[in-house]
C-alpha cells in the first residue's frame, strides 16, 4: 500500500485519489447491516485502503473489525459516531483514532446509549397510537445489540411490515420531528462528546453538516460552538450531501479553520446513498484529517 499521507502532499485540484479513505461507516453493532468482518471484507474488494467503523454510541465491533482488517491488509481506524443533542437539533460528532478503552469516553457512550430502550418504548406508543402495533418488538427483531435500538430498526420493521415500500420512504412519513413515531431525545451535549473523544486521544469530526435542518446563522453557530469546544475536523464529502453542499462545506472548514474529512456513512448493500469506493477525493484546497497521523499502525 502506498504511505498514508501520500495524499497530503499533492497540490492540483483534488488529492489523488489513492489511497482511498472512507472515515464513516456502521456495522450490526449499531445500526448497519453487515458484521464488522463482513464490512472490512467489502470494503477491501470495493479498494477502500484506510476505514474507520463509527458504530453510533457503541465501540463494541471494533476488536472484530480491527482483526478482520489485520488478516485483508486494510488499514483500520479505531473510531465511533456520538449522538449530540444542540439547540433544537441532532448532530453527530464522529471520533477517529480513539482509544477504545479510554473510561471517559467509555462512560459517555454508555449515559447516552442508556436513554436509547426507553425511547424505544416510547417510539412504540407513538407507532401505535398511529395505528401500527408491535413496533417496538418488532424494531427489537433487527437490532442486534439490544442497547442500541435506533430509528433505523424502526425503520426496516416499518417496511417489513407494509407500512412503507422502501427505506428511504420512511424517515418522510414517520420517525422525524412531527411525524408518528418521532420522540424528542437529549443526547449528549457538543462539548461533552468532544471532550470525551479528546479524552481517548481521538480527533472530533462534525458529521455530514449539510442534514442539519437549519439556516444560514445556525450553521455559522454550530460552526463556531464546534471550533469553541476544540472540534478538529468537518465532513465536507459523505453521501447524503449534495454537490453544491460539499461546496458549501469546503467554504466553511477554509473559514473556521477545520480539516477535513470524507466518509460514505455505509449502513450496507441496498440500503445506503453510497457504496464503499464511491467517494470522490478531497479538493486540495483543504487540508484532510488525516494530515498528522502516521503512514503505519494506524489501529488507534
Ligand atoms: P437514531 O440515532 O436512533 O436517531 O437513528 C438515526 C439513524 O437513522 C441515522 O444514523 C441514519 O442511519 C438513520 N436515518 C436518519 N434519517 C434518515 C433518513 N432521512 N433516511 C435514511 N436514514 C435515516
Ligand atoms: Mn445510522
Ligand atoms: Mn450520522
Ligand atoms: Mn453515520
Amino acid at each position: 500500500m502506498a504511505p498514508v499521507l501520500e495524499s497530503a502532499n499533492y497540490d492540483g485540484p483534488f488529492m489523488i485519489a489513492r489511497p482511498q479513505y472512507d472515515l464513516h461507516c456502521h456495522s450490526t453493532v449499531s445500526d448497519g447491516t453487515l458484521t464488522p468482518t463482513a464490512l472490512i471484507h467489502r470494503a477491501v474488494e470495493r479498494g477502500v485502503d484506510v476505514l474507520a467503523l463509527t458504530d453510533h454510541d457503541e465501540i463494541g465491533g471494533l476488536p472484530e473489525a480491527t482483526a478482520a482488517a489485520a488478516d485483508a491488509g486494510l488499514t483500520f481506524v479505531a473510531g465511533t459516531e456520538l449522538s449530540v443533542s444542540w439547540r433544537d437539533l441532532t448532530v453527530h460528532v464522529v471520533g477517529l483514532r480513539i482509544d477504545p478503552e479510554c473510561p471517559a469516553l467509555l462512560d459517555g457512550m454508555r449515559a447516552i446509549r442508556s436513554g436509547r430502550s426507553r425511547r424505544g418504548q416510547l417510539m412504540g406508543e407513538s407507532l401505535a397510537a398511529a395505528g401500527i402495533a408491535g413496533a417496538y418488538e418488532g424494531a427489537l427483531r433487527f437490532a442486534a445489540n439490544d442497547e442500541l435500538l435506533s430509528r433505523t430498526h424502526f425503520a426496516r420493521f416499518l417496511v417489513e411490515a407494509g407500512h412503507v415500500r422502501e427505506l428511504r420512504e420512511v424517515f418522510k412519513r414517520y420517525l422525524t420531528p412531527g411525524k408518528p413515531g418521532y420522540v424528542a431525545h437529549v443526547w449528549a451535549s457538543l462539548a461533552d462528546a468532544v471532550g470525551w473523544i479528546h479524552a481517548a486521544g481521538g480527533q472530533a469530526v462534525l458529521a455530514h453538516p449539510g442534514r442539519y435542518k437549519t439556516d444560514r446563522e445556525g450553521m455559522d453557530a454550530l460552526l463556531a460552538e464546534f471550533k469553541d469546544c476544540r472540534g478538529d475536523a468537518i465532513e465536507v464529502l459523505t453521501s447524503s450531501h449534495t454537490e453544491a453542499q460539499c461546496r458549501e462545506f469546503v467554504t466553511h472548514a477554509l473559514r473556521h479553520g477545520f480539516l477535513a474529512s470524507c466518509g460514505s456513512d455505509f449502513h450496507g448493500p441496498g440500503e445506503s446513498w453510497m457504496d464503499f469506493g464511491e467517494l470522490p477525493p478531497l479538493p486540495a484546497s483543504l487540508t484532510p484529517v488525516w494530515r498528522d497521523w502516521p503512514a503505519s499502525a494506524l489501529l488507534r
